[in-house]
């Protein structure tokens, strides 16, 4: 068809470009993660992640991916009368990524269901959800990979059981009346990335002092994503050195805990 001959309206043909990809099936399309799967990880590994991956290829679910991106996580310091909040409002779309992504335990997979080939499943899982959308990873991981510090101190054996649920509950209340928990982490400040010993952040105890006990940390840190996390592993100089504290977004007292957002980057 000539240009001259298209339909009142079109101004010119579409051509030599890729469809939409979408509608298809990840896992059938993806032979080098079966061959991985079946080579690292247990037997009925695949029967599960088949139809997590035929899910996510479906065009409504990859338009959450773009929808999470497209609509931005708001910051409110202060509501309406001025009292601090501290929250971040995400779409609706990103909170079903993290609830897909923790119904299927991609935060807790290797720590609900030990054994050989435990990571590797959940790498597969986070492989695939991450061409869904990328930025719901760094909440999962997070919480992920607080395990094993948690684990470390048998007080805090109240939150390494709260982020094995696979429920997903993002209401802003207190630990103890949630369904299921997820971890966040504050370690860099502007002069300590790389080198978080030249961290300024300092904790004080506030009466027994060591491992276990309370501590009310004073200073500032540069990044603190997935501000939402219902605690963070933050790192402060105590007076034995550097060390990893658990930080709640609410105090045991019902309280809001005095941690502030500053911006959104
Ligand atoms: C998207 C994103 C999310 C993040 N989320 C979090 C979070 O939730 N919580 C948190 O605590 N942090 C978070 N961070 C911060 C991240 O952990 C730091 O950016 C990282 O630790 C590097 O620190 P820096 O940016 O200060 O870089 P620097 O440490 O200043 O490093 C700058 C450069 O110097 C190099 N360098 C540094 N030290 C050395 C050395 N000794 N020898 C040779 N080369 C060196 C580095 O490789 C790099 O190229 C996030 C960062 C990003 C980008």
């Amino acid at each position: 068809m000539k240009e001259s001959e298209l339909p009142v309206g079109q101004t010119h043909r579409v051509e030599n470009v890729v469809s939409e990809l979408e509608g298809y099936d990840l896992w059938a399309a993806d032979t080098a993660l079966q061959e991985s799967v079946q080579r690292h990880a247990r037997a009925a590994a695949a029967q599960r992640l088949q139809p997590f991956a035929q899910k996510l290829g479906q065009q409504a679910y990859l338009q959450l991916g773009a929808q999470a991106n497209r609509y931005r996580p708001e910051l409110a310091t202060h509501d309406a009368y001025g009292r601090r909040i501290d929250l971040v409002s995400f779409h609706p779309a990103y909170h079903q990524l993290m609830q897909t992504a923790i119904e299927h335990e991609l935060h807790s997979l290797p720590w609900t269901q030990p054994g050989p080939g435990a990571h590797a499943e959940r790498a597969a899982f986070c492989y695939l959800h991450t061409q869904v959308e990328a930025g719901h990873g760094c909440p999962i991981t997070m919480t992920f990979a607080a395990m094993p510090a948690l684990r470390s101190t048998p007080e805090l054996s109240f939150w390494s059981s709260g982020i094995m649920s696979r429920h997903y509950d993002p209401r802003n209340i207190a630990a103890p009346h949630k369904r299921g928990l997820t971890l966040g982490m504050g370690m860099t400040e502007k002069q300590g990335g790389s080198d978080v010993r030249s961290n300024s952040s300092y904790a004080r105890a506030i009466a027994a002092a060591g491992r276990g006990a309370a501590y009310e940390l004073t200073g500032h840190k540069f990044f603190l994503s997935a501000p939402m996390s219902d605690a963070f592993l933050v790192l402060a100089q105590a007076p034995g050195g550097l060390s990893c504290f658990l930080l709640p977004r609410w105090r045991d007292d019902g309280e809001k805990n005095t941690l502030e957002l500053v911006r959104l980057k």
